[in-house]
């Protein structure tokens, strides 16, 4: 069994570490996920420069470790908790807003020539219990009537047409929704954002950052990179050197397991839609196949804060066997983990503080958020730096609003005495477990 990621099989990882640095630019990314490339991209492309500094290989953090399913990511308050928090029109605003992440996307990877097994297949969510069924049937009614969304119930009668399991007392479907293979995409950004000419630094951490008239100052092992602007995109993986963001940020460990080759007989009983798939329990379980259709691929939370390969490969393995009682005899091929970002609201954030720029936070539903988020980043700085001005580059009304979005604004809150480290969640996932099994 091989513990990384299943996903690095086809992009194999590049281990070239630089020995120079820009002395200067102006824009300086931390983190290249989907959200640091991203955001290097609009702005490489309108004529900054742009470094962007990753502490370790390219695709370290979440990016390439996901399982690749997107959706809109509907905050999980509901629309009646986002409607008490935020007021109905912004509420409005924000579900209008999630529903276009996936087109975002799909647009995305067209524009930028990018090839990453994107398939619009829709995603079947399961009921483990009737009131859950119903609880569905609610909130996809309410969906459907602020914003379209497009699905279907479906009812345990009529299960077997969309997967081969019998956990379920029937569920949900969202057209919509889609899959792609995460490294592929990763893979893509980075070929992108050379090719707009910005400079991509892995291994090379930002150990620390000042501000000395009027820039900042990012020191790394290779020494020290003046900036105009500085863009935080570390998300779950966000460290010390940020306190301001660490305190704001829950870093959850999730993993997820492939499977040995399974014959086409069985994927097309299991998985008969090729799907992306979860369910109604607080810890959520996801899964879908592989891009070729061979392999199960299966994530939930990972137990506890390190990884730990062992332990994630038998909690998952059981989960799985649980869902599809016939893989029991099934092996393991690769396990992995990796972080992802919580925010205290649930909700993704995006601004500037400390006269630093960040998006983060997008719980665990990052491959289209950290995209779409990364690129409004963009074009927020774009539309309001002097950084590189030029005839051909001016702070301008057109990026300021195209980096506009309703989730701007909203209070990055944290909690008294919480610095960065979760140490309460291992209870907090007890207790949730707990409720999965009385079924609550
Ligand atoms: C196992 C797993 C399964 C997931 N499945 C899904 C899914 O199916 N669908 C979905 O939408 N989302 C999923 N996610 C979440 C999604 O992958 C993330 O939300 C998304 O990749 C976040 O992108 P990012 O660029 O913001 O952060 P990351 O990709 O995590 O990148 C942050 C980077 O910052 C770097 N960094 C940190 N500190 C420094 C520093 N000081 N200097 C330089 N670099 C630094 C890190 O090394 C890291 O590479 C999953 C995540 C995991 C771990």
């Amino acid at each position: 069994m091989k513990t990384s990621p299943y996903w690095w099989e086809h992009i194999p990882r590049e281990n070239t570490k630089p020995h120079s640095q820009p002395d200067r630019v102006d824009v300086a990314i931390i983190g290249a996920g989907y959200t640091g490339l991203s955001a290097a991209l609009v702005m490489a492309k309108a004529g900054l420069s742009v470094a962007v500094f990753e502490a370790g290989q390219l695709g370290e953090g979440a990016s390439s470790r996901n399982g690749g399913m997107l959706g809109p990511s509907f905050h999980k308050l509901g629309i009646a908790g986002l409607t008490a928090r935020y007021g109905a029109e912004r509420t409005n605003q924000i579900l209008r807003e999630s529903i276009s992440f996936v087109d975002f996307m799909d647009g995305f990877l067209t524009q930028n020539n990018i090839e990453a097994d994107f398939v619009r297949c829709g995603r079947f969510l399961g009921a483990l219990r009737p009131k859950h069924l119903d609880a569905m049937a609610q909130r996809l009614e309410s969906l459907q009537r602020a914003c379209g969304v497009k699905g279907e119930m479906v009812a345990q009668k009529n299960q077997a047409a969309e997967i081969g399991s019998h956990q379920y007392c029937g569920g949900v479907v969202y057209h919509n929704d889609a899959s792609l293979h995460p490294a592929k995409f990763h893979h893509g950004l980075v070929k992108s954002v050379r090719a707009a000419d910005a400079t991509i630094l892995p291994f090379t951490p930002v150990q620390h950052l000042k501000k000395q008239s009027g820039e900042f100052v990012l020191t790394t092992p290779l020494g020290e990179v003046r900036a105009e602007r500085v863009a935080i995109c570390t998300n779950g993986y966000t460290g010390p050197q940020f306190p301001q963001f660490r305190r704001r940020i829950l870093p959850l460990r999730s993993a997820m397991i492939a499977t040995e080759e399974l014959t086409p007989a069985l994927m097309d009983r299991l998985l008969p839609k090729n799907r992306v798939y979860g369910d109604s329990r607080r810890i959520v379980a996801y899964y879908r196949s592989s891009p070729d259709r061979k392999r199960i691929l299966f994530g939930s939370r990972a137990i506890g804060a390190t990884d730990q390969p062992q332990k994630n490969q038998q909690n998952l393995h059981r989960s799985l066997v649980r869902t599809f009682p016939e893989l029991c005899a099934v092996k393991v091929d690769f396990v992995w983990s990796g972080l992802v970002g919580y925010s205290f609201d649930h909700a993704p954030h995006i601004g500037q503080r400390d006269g630093l720029d960040y998006a983060m936070g997008y719980c665990g539903s990052g491959v289209a958020r950290a995209t779409y988020f990364g690129t409004k980043l963009g074009y927020k700085i774009l539309g309001q730096t002097d950084a590189g001005q030029t005839d051909a580059v001016h702070p301008d009304a057109e990026h300021a609003e195209k980096g506009r979005t309703s989730f701007d604004d909203l209070d990055f809150m944290t909690k008294p005495l919480y610095t960065g480290n979760p140490w309460f969640m291992p209870a907090v996932l007890q207790w949730h477990k707990m409720l999965d099994g009385w079924g609550l």
